[in-house]
């Protein structure tokens, strides 16, 4: 039985492993998916043959509840809300973690070694500041919570402090074990200054410090292992906290900005100065004028942001792609890192609505192109097109790398009315003399402009 059992975890690493490489990109995200499902299936199947087991009854209980929940999640949170969801999972994966934590050194009384000591605090300490964190973040995303940085005085001294009481709590427990104050006061703290860590982070943050807390969480999940000695909790623990880490970096790359300045900048306050009301007209455009200036086009870019995503927009755009392309107008679609509000947003909804992976071009690709092409439609998309990002040294975003909407001949932007990216910024490139605004929801718009084209 040990040996299957073992067999099992081995699997299922392995799955876990080939889950993330098929991730990594769109054609192969789905398979990766399934084998990441089934290697945690049989991880499952594998813990419910420990020989450990007295009663399978609180377990079937867990089982049905849990299953309940991740159904009705399944079905009912929208595309839109994933982020919050995903922060709302961590919050409980870490919550499962420190509490295994907990029970364990209950259990032995505090009478532990010290290696088992360190490997239960460095679990429960990460745990409980990443259950309060997610939380902070799921209530912020939601909007529960303001979205704006919530600052302090000596706010980031004052973090720092009690990070240093926290670690100071847990070495002292890793000299004196069963020093059971110092465990839960270690606990408290833990839990505090995961409130404290993301307060000061604004809501356009959010998604790098919920990659940043999913990694905590792996490596607490990982610490579990040598409190329960259970070796597929290693792998999945690892991986999860390395993957998370890179993917926290690679975010912050895209944003051109540093993990410090995310997590200590209390980016989102921006100034009334950087806020300030750009001068100068928008033009608008009719649906009948902008179809035509599709329908003549050689080249059309879209450029789909957090709009398309929140108006449902894709299958508009995709036939609205089809009926051009009909009429030999060649097709692209521009993805931006960081579009929408967590990684690989667009290319999820893009996937979703048959979009073929050969009409997507990466940032790096797609900008020398835009010299070339007639129309660049800006479905939703504010921040990663916003032109102060390269041209003005003094913006909050400057650095970020943008999607260069502004070379082509005409930029048409879809979006309600006069509303900001989510970085709070106005955008110039609406007040261009090549912009036209064509004002709507994302998906009516492309509707009519579907019937627009259709008629011409
Ligand atoms: P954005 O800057 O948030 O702008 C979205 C625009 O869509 C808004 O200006 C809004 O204007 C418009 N909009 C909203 N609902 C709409 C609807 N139903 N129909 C039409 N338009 C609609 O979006 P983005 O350009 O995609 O930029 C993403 C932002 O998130 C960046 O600041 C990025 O740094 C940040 N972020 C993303 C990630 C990630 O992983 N993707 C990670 C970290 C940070 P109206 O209200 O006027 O319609």
């Amino acid at each position: 039985m040990e040996i299957l059992i073992q067999s099992f975890y081995l699997i299922s690493g392995v799955l876990f492993i080939m889950g993330l490489r098929g991730m990594s990109h769109p054609e192969s995200a789905r398979r990766g998916m399934f084998y990441a499902e089934f290697g945690m299936l049989l991880a499952i199947v594998g813990t419910l043959l420990q020989q450990e087991i007295v009663t399978y009854d609180w377990i079937i209980v867990g089982l049905v509840l849990g299953s309940i929940a991740g159904l009705a999640m399944g079905l009912w949170v929208p595309m839109t809300a994933m982020p919050q969801r995903t922060a709302f999972s961590h919050a409980f994966g870490a919550a499962a973690a420190s509490l295994v934590g907990v029970s364990e050194y209950y259990r032995h009384g505090g009478l532990l070694d010290h290696f088992t000591m360190s490997a239960i605090g460095f679990e429960v300490l990460l745990g409980s500041l990443t259950t309060t964190g997610s939380l902070i973040a799921c209530g912020k995303l939601q909007g529960i919570l303001p979205g704006k940085p919530l600052v302090f005085k000596g706010q980031n001294v004052f973090n720092m402090a009690l990070l240093a009481v926290t670690v100071a709590c847990f070495v002292g427990l890793f000299a004196l074990p069963h020093a059971t104050g110092l465990f839960y006061l270690m606990i408290g703290l833990a839990l505090i200054f995961g409130v404290l860590l993301v307060i000061p982070i604004g809501s356009a943050d959010m998604p790098v410090v919920m990659s940043l807390l999913n990694s905590y969480a792996g490596l607490a999940s990982a610490a579990t292992v040598f409190a329960i000695n259970n070796k597929v909790l290693i792998i999945a623990g690892t991986l999860d906290g390395f993957s998370g880490f890179i993917l926290s970096i690679l975010m912050c790359k895209a944003m051109n900005r540093s993990i410090t300045n995310v997590l200590f900048g209390a980016f989102g306050s921006v100034s009334d100065h950087a806020t300030a009301a750009q001068t100068g007209e928008m033009k608008e455009i009719s649906i009948d004028d902008a179809a035509v200036q599709l329908a003549y086009a050689r080249q059309v870019v879209f450029v789909p942001g957090y709009g398309m995503a929140t108006a449902q927009a894709q299958h508009a755009l995709r036939e609205l792609s089809d009926v051009l392309e009909e009429r030999g107008v060649t097709v692209k679609f521009a993805i931006h890192p960081v579009a929408g509000r967590m990684p690989g947003h667009m290319n999820v909804l893009l996937a979703e609505a048959n979009v073929p992976y050969s009409q997507l071009f990466e940032l790096e690709q797609i900008n020398p192109d835009f010299q070339s092409t007639d129309v660049a439609v800006v479905v939703g998309a504010n921040d990663v097109v916003n032109p102060d990002a390269r041209d003005k040294p003094s913006s909050p975003i400057a650095g970020m790398p943008i999607l260069e909407v502004d070379h082509a001949k005409l930029a048409i932007v879809l979006k309600r009315g006069k509303g900001r990216g989510f970085s709070g910024l106005e955008n110039p490139l609406f007040f261009k003399e090549k912009t036209a605004m064509l004002y709507g929801d994302a998906k009516d718009s492309i509707s009519h402009l579907v019937q627009a084209v259709t008629k011409l």
